[in-house]
């Protein structure tokens, strides 16, 4: 698969089969936690045409009719999936052709401004949009986003598409060690999520290797501490759970996981556990991927590809 991706542990959306747009990195922001590198923003007032939309469609089709299950079907990749011209036709395609599967979009906010963009993902199940800075300042130092993009707009759109959207809306707040976790910014954000009304305020940490080596979470006390301000709806994103039992049968076990591994970097646990394959069938496939010079161990146990898009 060149333009699909997984099924990837995702924390929150179990075994999430990932649509990326894009062939390197095309994000409004460039953010200091962004586990793709750093990479230069674009601007967030044209759409971009991306990858061919029918090889995506023809790729869906495929990975259904040959036995894959997934939970999610899930936007995301390398940047900012509603930049693509054609999500919605994506939508479409996959409300009329698989009409069982539920969709989910993760994205910065930073192109809900526009009309188009929010008709083009109203059908989906689930957005999660990052609501992580409450004012121009966190925002521009947590983000660095394209001139074009700013804290007013991006939290704007959310706003807007929340009041028209009729799916769940799970809002992320990365939490960033002394960027935006003072007790007096977490209280202003707590203002700016209640007129959101999210289904779920989830607390994310940068855990992968993050763009900038300063990155780093807030200690775990302070982290549920912030959980309990921000409501009972806040949940902290937890290890990766699946939600479904099925097996997905893996033609080619290395391709697959540096399939995973060329979007972000992975532990073995949590590649084993998407792909519903044995610990110790993954350890084997990572490390004969290392040893063709494919990927490399990280120092903290996780895995990533040897090229990867943005960098
Ligand atoms: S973390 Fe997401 S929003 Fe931020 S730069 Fe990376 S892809 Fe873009």
């Amino acid at each position: 698969m060149k333009y699909l991706y997984g099924p990837v542990p995702s924390r929150r959306l179990g075994r999430s089969l990932g649509i990326d747009p894009f062939d390197r990195k095309t994000c409004t922001h460039n953010c200091v936690y962004c586990q793709l590198g750093n990479g230069v923003s674009v601007s967030a007032n044209e759409l971009v045409e991306g990858v061919p939309v029918d090889d995506v469609k023809d790729e869906i089709r495929q990975f259904f009719d040959s036995g894959g299950e997934c939970d999610f079907i899930t936007f995301s990749g390398s940047g900012e999936p509603t930049l693509w011209k054609h999500t919605g036709e994506i939508v479409d395609f996959v409300r009329t052709n698989f009409p069982s599967k539920k969709i989910a979009v993760i994205t910065n906010g930073t192109m809900l401004y526009r009309d188009d963009v929010r008709e083009q993902i109203l059908g989906v199940d689930v957005i999660v949009p990052t609501v992580s800075a409450a004012d121009e300042d966190t925002y521009i130092r947590l983000h660095r986003p394209h001139r074009d993009a700013s804290f007013d707009l991006q939290i704007r759109g959310v706003e807007e598409f929340a009041k028209i959207f009729e799916g769940e809306i799970w809002a992320e707040v990365m939490l960033v060690a002394d960027v935006n976790d003072s007790e007096e910014h977490i209280l202003k954000l707590r203002d700016m999520l209640r007129k959101i009304s999210p289904t779920y305020i989830d607390i994310n940490t940068p855990v992968r290797p993050p763009s900038e080596r300063w990155v780093h979470p807030p200690d775990e006390e302070d982290v549920r501490r912030i959980c309990v301000m921000l409501g009972e709806n806040c949940r902290i994103v937890g290890k990766f759970h699946a939600v479904s039992e099925e097996v997905f049968e893996i033609a080619n076990l290395g391709t697959r996981i540096l399939d995973i591994l060329r979007r972000r970097p992975e532990t073995a646990e949590s590649i084993a556990e998407s792909l519903s394959v044995s610990l110790e069938q993954v350890k084997q496939a990572c490390s004969a991927l290392v040893a063709k010079k494919l990927a490399v161990k990280l120092p903290d146990g996780f895995y990533e590809a040897r090229i990867m898009d943005s960098k």
